[in-house]
């Protein structure tokens, strides 16, 4: 099962990423896919906006792991720059641990994610509009998008 959303501007896009942020619980993960500029780090900013976080989030890129505090810790990852999809950075002390991680190009780390996750692709719609696709894998993300889509 999978479940979409059109936002027509980056606004909606962040108002639908707070919405989600309301329901997230320590340990949860999402991957985030799409081509350069599709919004990955624009949603990730909605996350970090709805946990509280105050500090600017900004595309991850060369650190590859940033972490911020917020009612929830978040760790921003970004594996775009990652030579060897192999390399073992401690994601799963991430993934196990009490905050929420964001994975932008996470299908790069395909081997190091964990089987349950939130898959959400970005993808370029009409005039500035994205369709976003979440395809959630596991109860807990299943149930997850049936509480944020009703
Ligand atoms: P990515 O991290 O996927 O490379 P960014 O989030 O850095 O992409 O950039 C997305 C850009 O697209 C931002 O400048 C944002 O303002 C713009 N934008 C325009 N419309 C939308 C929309 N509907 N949703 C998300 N971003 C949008
Ligand atoms: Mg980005």
């Amino acid at each position: 099962m999978t479940y979409e959303i059109i936002t027509k501007n980056v606004e909606e896009t962040t108002a639908f990423a707070v919405h989600l942020s309301g329901h997230l619980m320590p340990g949860d993960v999402i991957a985030l896919e799409g081509d350069l500029g599709a919004g990955k780090t624009a949603f990730t900013k909605g996350i970090a906006k709805g946990l509280g976080i105050t500090r600017n989030v900004n595309s991850p890129t060369f650190t590859i792991i940033k972490e911020y505090k917020g009612r929830l810790p978040l760790y921003h990852m970004d594996v775009y720059r990652m030579e060897d999809e192999e390399e073992d950075l401690g994601f799963d002390e991430y993934f196990m641990g009490e905050g929420v991680s964001i994975v932008e190009w996470a299908h790069l780390i395909e081997n190091q994610l964990p089987v349950e996750i939130l898959h959400i692709h970005i993808y370029h719609h009409e005039n500035n509009s994205r369709r976003l696709v979440f395809s959630p894998a596991g109860k807990r993300y299943e149930d997850l998008c049936k509480e944020i889509f009703k």
